[in-house]
C-alpha cells in the first residue's frame, strides 16, 4: 500500500508539480500509514485498504475535474482528503465508502489470482499471498469471550446487518482500537463477533482475552449497542 501510493505520489509531483493539494493530501496519508503501521496492521482488512484507495482515486477525481473548470479569481480546489486522514489516525478507521462498488473489486480480485497462479512473488508479506499459501482457517469461534458473549448476542440479534467489529464501530462511533480484543496480527472479528471469512489475511485465534480487556470491551459494546438501538428508534419512529 504505501509503496503503491509512494508510486503515486511521484507520479503526481511529475505531472502536477509538487504545490498540489490533492498530491499533499496523498503524502498526509502515506505518511499515517507508514507512522502507524503497527497500529493499523490489525484492522487494516481488505475492505478498509480498498476504502482508502477508491477514497484517493474519488479526491483525485473530483479535484482535477475542479481544477480543470477553474478560472483566475474562484476559490482554489480543495482536496477532501484530510478528514479520512483524521479518522485513520485517531479511530484506526474509515467508514466504508457508499459509492465504492466493493463486490466488483473483490469479484476482480479473485479471478485474478486464479488466472496469476503461481506466478512471481510479489511485494513481500502482502495479506492475500499469505493467505493463498495458508490453509483455510475456522471461520466460526465457538469460544466468544465469555464477558462480552451476551452482549454480542443482542447485538447479532438486534442488528443483524452489523457483522465485524469495523462496521460496529462505524456505525455507533466508538473508536475501533476500543474494541480490539486480540494481539496484534490476529482477527478481533473472528474472536468478538464469532464469525469470519476463510480468506482472512489474520489469524484466527481462540486464545483467551484477559477479563479487564473483556471488561472495558464489554462496556464498549453496551453503549455501542445503546447507540444502534436509539438509532433504529429514530429511524422507525
Ligand atoms: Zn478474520
Amino acid at each position: 500500500m504505501i509503496k503503491y501510493l509512494n508510486n503515486y505520489i511521484v507520479w503526481l509531483e511529475v505531472l502536477v508539480g509538487d504545490g498540489c493539494l490533492h498530491l499533499l493530501a496523498v503524502i498526509r496519508l502515506r505518511d499515517c500509514l507508514d507512522e502507524n503501521e503497527e497500529r493499523l496492521e490489525p484492522v487494516l482488512t481488505e475492505h478498509l485498504l480498498l476504502t482508502i484507495l477508491w477514497r484517493v482515486h474519488e479526491d483525485a477525481r473530483q479535484f482535477f475535474h475542479k481544477c480543470e473548470m477553474w478560472s483566475r479569481g474562484e476559490q482554489l480546489p480543495k482536496s477532501n482528503l484530510s478528514g479520512m486522514v483524521t479518522l485513520l489516525e485517531e479511530e484506526l478507521m474509515i467508514v466504508r465508502s457508499i459509492t465504492c462498488p466493493y463486490d466488483k473489486f473483490l469479484e476482480k480480485k479473485k479471478d485474478k489470482e486464479k488466472e496469476k497462479g503461481k506466478g512471481k512473488d510479489r511485494e513481500k508479506a502482502k495479506p492475500s499471498d499469505e493467505t493463498k499459501k495458508r490453509e483455510p482457517q475456522a471461520t466460526v469461534n465457538p469460544t466468544i469471550p465469555a464477558l462480552c458473549s451476551a452482549t454480542i448476542k443482542k447485538i447479532k440479534a438486534a442488528h443483524p446487518s452489523i457483522t465485524t467489529i469495523t462496521e460496529f464501530a462505524a456505525q455507533t462511533g466508538i473508536p475501533l482500537k476500543d474494541l480490539l480484543v486480540s494481539s496484534r496480527g490476529s482477527c478481533s472479528n473472528f474472536t468478538l463477533f464469532g464469525v469470519c471469512t476463510s480468506r482472512c489475511p489474520y489469524n484466527h485465534f481462540t486464545a483467551p482475552v484477559p477479563n479487564t480487556r473483556q471488561k472495558d470491551v464489554n462496556s464498549q459494546l453496551i453503549q455501542g449497542l445503546k447507540t444502534l438501538d436509539d438509532k433504529k428508534k429514530a429511524a422507525s419512529a
